[in-house]
């Protein structure tokens, strides 16, 4: 068919209402490395303006980390560019094999299969271990790639509300007459920065004999004592069955996910998992600059005491101002403003103070759950949170929420 006149009206239609509703996303571009100060072009064809990035998952900055770039640039000359191939081809070098082991040392499991990305992770482990015999009984919340990878595989899907042990208990009752019962979750929930309850949910996986999924991506390097996720964070480590996280966050930032966990299921990944068999390895450069993460990161907790620090001393600069924040323990701190509208403007108006934020807003947040995501990085020093508290007080005075609790914020603003 050819793209006709009609075609294109109908696709412009679409456009017409992703704009209409207020969703339409515009990229920035940054015209610097990914650090705690970076320089950005926004509006498109606006001049540069340097400001302070606390909306990257920079978790440990070690995106542009000096030690990291030299293991890029040594990798890219010993072992070239690219694969050109998928793994089981001739798309593995001893360095995917010695990355996997050390993320399996880290993580504190069994085995460990590399990935494009945690989204192809995600999108794979389910159908090479599942079938219509099972039942995946997910939170309600989970990330939108394991609900597609979910929806890629034939066992019966399954959620609890959010967080809800009793309701979860249920669940897992309701199906004791299905081969498997795999338990889905979150390590960190992206939006709200909130950690599960994994030590309860590994007692109901023994009880009821059910099997823990955890994708960790926004706490693998930092969350728990020696930053080994939330598994250590709750005191499950070596209990959860299943881990799948990304190299694209805090561990360096680049690209790359993984499947770690029972040996059995890493190597059914390796057999079967679609976007393992059919996507390109992932690059040497790459796999050469995450191999020297894991050895910071494996020596030393530095960098993710140092974000701890930072986390709390920003959660408490906030609530101190008056703002209304998501309680937590991770290095996501939502402040919450309900409105869209208001949460665009602030952002807006930060930005223009020289603080790099980001409105979220329905549908990537619930309606009348607007907000302003912050997050933390290793790179942060105390002076560019002094200088960002002071930029968030000017623009909050100036919208009159200082101080306001929800309803209030709500009555001003609507929802
Ligand atoms: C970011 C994220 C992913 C996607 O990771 P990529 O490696 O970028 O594909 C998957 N799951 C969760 C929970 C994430 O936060």
């Amino acid at each position: 068919m050819a793209y006709s006149e009609k075609l294109r009206q109908s696709y412009k239609k679409d456009l017409d209402e992703i704009r209409a509703a207020g969703l339409f996303k515009e990229e920035r571009f940054i015209r610097s490395p990914q650090a705690a100060n970076i320089r950005v072009e926004y509006p498109a064809g606006a001049p540069e303006q340097e400001v302070i990035n606390l909306c990257a998952n920079n978790y440990l900055g070690l995106s542009s980390h000096p030690e990291v770039v030299k293991a890029a640039h040594e990798g890219l000359e010993a072992r070239g560019y690219g694969m050109s191939s998928v793994r089981f081809i001739c798309g593995t070098q001893d360095i995917h094999r010695e990355l996997e082991r050390k993320l399996t040392k880290f993580l504190g499991t069994e085995d460990t299969i590399l990935f494009p990305s945690c989204m192809d992770a995600n999108a794979g482990v389910f159908e090479a271990i599942l079938n219509d015999q099972d039942v995946i009984i997910a939170d309600r919340l989970v990330h939108a790639s394991l609900v597609d990878g979910i929806r890629l595989c034939k066992a019966l899907q399954e959620s609890f509300k959010h967080n809800d042990m009793k309701h979860l208990e249920r669940k897992l009752e309701e199906f004791q007459d299905k081969r498997i019962r795999l338990i889905v979750t979150d390590g960190v929930f992206s939006m709200d920065g909130d950690v599960p309850r994994l030590d309860t949910m590994c007692e109901l996986a023994e009880k009821y004999d059910a099997m823990v999924l955890v994708d960790d991506s926004h706490a693998s390097g930092f969350m728990g004592r020696t930053g080994r996720g939330t598994h250590e964070m709750r005191g499950v480590l070596g209990k959860v069955d299943i881990i799948t996280t990304t190299l694209g966050k805090g561990l360096g930032g680049a690209s790359g996910g993984c499947v770690s966990g029972r040996a059995e299921i890493v190597e059914l990944c390796r057999q079967r998992a679609r976007p393992y068999l059919f996507s390109n390895a992932i690059p040497p450069v790459v796999v050469a600059a995450a191999n020297k993460v894991l050895d910071l990161i494996s020596a030393s907790t530095e960098r993710r005491d140092k974000l701890e620090w930072n986390t709390t001393y920003w959660r408490k600069l906030l609530t101190e101002a008056g703002f209304d924040i998501k309680e937590g323990e991770s290095p996501i701190v939502p402040v919450m403003l309900y409105n869209a509208k208001l949460a665009q403007d602030v952002a807006r108006d930060l930005y223009q103070e020289g603080i790099y934020v980001v409105g979220f807003f329905f549908p990537v947040v619930p309606k009348g759950a607007a907000r302003i995501r912050t997050q933390l990085s290793a790179s942060h020093d105390k002076a560019h949170l002094d200088k960002a508290i002071a930029a968030f007080k000017k623009v909050g005075e100036k919208y009159g929420i200082l101080g306001l609790k929800k309803d209030q914020i709500i009555a001003k603003y609507g929802s």
